[in-house]
């Protein structure tokens, strides 16, 4: 089992911001950012490669939890940044999808 699906599962801890019956948000164990989260969906899909018609809506939900997660911590109106890495040259590191939610100060012009 992948180790988002075990973070998923709760088989390991994490400090959860944000949990329903589909998708999790959770503080990324190396921050890049003031805030730094991850929101994941509890199905296991790699990376964007992996998502078809069926799952076309994990995109937009995911994005609607950054937004409401932006909104509670107080970062939508200084602004934050979605990142979602796929396969080798992205660095993506763990092949469960997740979308990096930064913010809390100015993130420039570089990525992450
Ligand atoms: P990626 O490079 O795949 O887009 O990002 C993976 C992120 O997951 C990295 O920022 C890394 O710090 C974070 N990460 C890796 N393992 C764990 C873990 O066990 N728990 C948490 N909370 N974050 C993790």
């Amino acid at each position: 089992m992948c180790i988002f699906c075990k973070v998923a599962n709760k088989e390991l801890p994490s400090k959860i911001e944000y949990e329903d019956e589909k998708y999790m948000a959770f503080y990324d164990i190396n921050p890049k950012a003031p805030i730094h989260l991850l929101i994941i969906p509890k199905k296991h899909i790699e990376n964007l490669n992996d998502i078809d018609e069926s799952d076309i809506g994990i995109i937009s939900d995911m994005a609607l939890i950054a937004k409401n997660l932006a909104k509670k911590l107080g970062i939508d109106k200084s602004g934050y940044r979605v990142v979602i890495n796929n396969g080798p040259d992205s660095g993506q590191e763990v092949y469960h999808i997740h979308m990096h939610l930064l913010g809390g100060n100015f993130l420039g012009s570089k990525l992450f």
